[in-house]
């Protein structure tokens, strides 16, 4: 056994401590990796607030290593087909496949019998410690090392490239594009304003959309200076409605996961309009959705589509992603990441700073 400094939880009852940790020292591991980064998101709050049922500790564990947001430095590791070696920076795959079909085929994601494992969240230990062993086909490698202040993001922004990739095989079925076959003119409006919710307006802005985030209070100043050089628009809906709705909406996408908010946007989608639904709330409270909607949604052929996770190949677009928009952009996409914290700093998981977009922690501040 070895004592690692950790950041654990008890699932699902909750609760967050910082401290030495006891783990099994591996027989055989293919590689040993160093904690550079974590995200803290929505899930990991949700974990300590004990308001995720379905997060459950390793199985002989009576705590659970949070975290499946990271960047990593391999530390030691075995020859491998991909290319990956001692002193690489790699982003660790969240999802484990079970024993599906589409795990078989790498797409955990599509996951369909329940029986994959999500490191720091269902059954397997997460990344948020000092270090931890992995096996290579678990790990992608960050090609450039100048985007390793951002690479943190790949794991959120996975979840929006698979979102889009579902997009891209919906929008086909009729002509979603203007007159001159483009996204231009076309509207997106994204509910929400998290780190999520940006890295989807980015994505939406890149396609042509004129890309609207909403939210039902203003936003921080830091959110609006970003809103402003990314070239996309905040508007609270709560006062300009108005000004969000002029036109319709071809693509909305939610963040919130609050049905009452979602239904106000989808009555106004236009016709072959697609709804990417991808925040959840198991806690927000029921709406009201009649006949006239569901005439709506018909009568325009409406999608309403759900998208979890990403594969391997989305964390390879999302690392692709992030280098482009660096490159167009240039520290915008730092910005993103509003605050960096010590992992001693466990109070972060029940007090979410008001200007926050994304916290990390670096364990250079353990
Ligand atoms: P987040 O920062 O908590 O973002 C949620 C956003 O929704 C916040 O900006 C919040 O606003 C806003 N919101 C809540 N209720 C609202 C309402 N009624 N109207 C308008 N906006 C509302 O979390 P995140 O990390 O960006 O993730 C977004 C969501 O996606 C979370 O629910 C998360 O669990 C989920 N998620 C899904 C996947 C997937 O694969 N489908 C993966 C990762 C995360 P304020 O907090 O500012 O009030
Ligand atoms: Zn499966």
């Amino acid at each position: 056994m070895s004592k690692v400094k950790a950041i654990t939880t008890d699932a699902p009852t909750g609760g967050a401590v910082y401290g030495d940790f006891e783990l099994p020292d591996p027989e055989h591991y293919s590689a040993k990796l160093k904690t550079i980064y974590n995200g803290i998101c929505g899930t990991d709050r949700g974990m300590v607030a004990g308001a995720l049922p379905f997060a459950y500790n390793p199985e002989g564990y009576k705590r659970l290593v949070l975290g499946h947001e990271a960047l990593a430095q391999v530390v030691e590791i075995e020859k491998n087909e991909f290319g990956i070696r001692s002193g690489d920076y790699v982003v660790p795959i969240v999802r484990r496949p079970g024993k599906c079909v589409n795990c078989r085929i790498g797409r955990m994601d599509n996951c369909t019998d329940g029986d994959k494992h999500e490191a720091g969240i269902t059954g397997m230990h997460g990344f948020m410690r000092e270090y931890f062993y992995d096996t290579p086909e678990n790990l992608v490698k960050v090609q450039d090392n100048s985007i390793l202040d951002v690479a943190v993001l790949a794991e959120p922004l996975k979840n929006v490239e698979k979102a889009f990739e579902v997009f891209n095989k919906i929008s086909e079925r009729s002509i979603f594009l203007n007159d001159f076959g483009t996204y231009e003119d076309k509207k997106a409006v994204i509910i929400g304003t998290g780190s999520e919710a940006f890295l989807y307006s980015f994505f939406a802005r890149d396609y042509g959309f004129d890309t609207i985030l909403t939210n039902r209070h203003p936003i921080p100043d830091q959110k609006t200076v970003m809103v402003d050089k990314s070239g996309v628009e905040f508007y609270d809906y709560t006062k300009d409605m108005d000004k969000i709705l002029e036109g319709g909406i071809d693509l909305l996408i939610d963040t919130s996961g609050h049905p009452g908010t979602i239904f106000q946007f989808i009555r106004k989608l236009n016709h072959n309009g697609i709804t990417i639904l991808f925040g959840t709330n198991g806690k927000a409270p029921a709406t009201d959705v009649d006949g006239a909607d569901i005439d709506y949604l018909i009568e325009n052929n409406i999608t309403l589509m759900g998208s979890v996770d990403g594969a391997r190949e989305h964390y390879f677009k999302a690392l692709e992603h992030l280098r482009n928009w660096r490159h167009n952009y240039g520290d915008i996409m730092k910005d993103l990441i509003t605050k960096k914290i010590p992992p001693s700093d466990v109070e972060i998981f029940s007090n979410k700073p008001g200007d926050e977009i994304k916290t990390i922690i670096d364990w250079s501040k353990a």
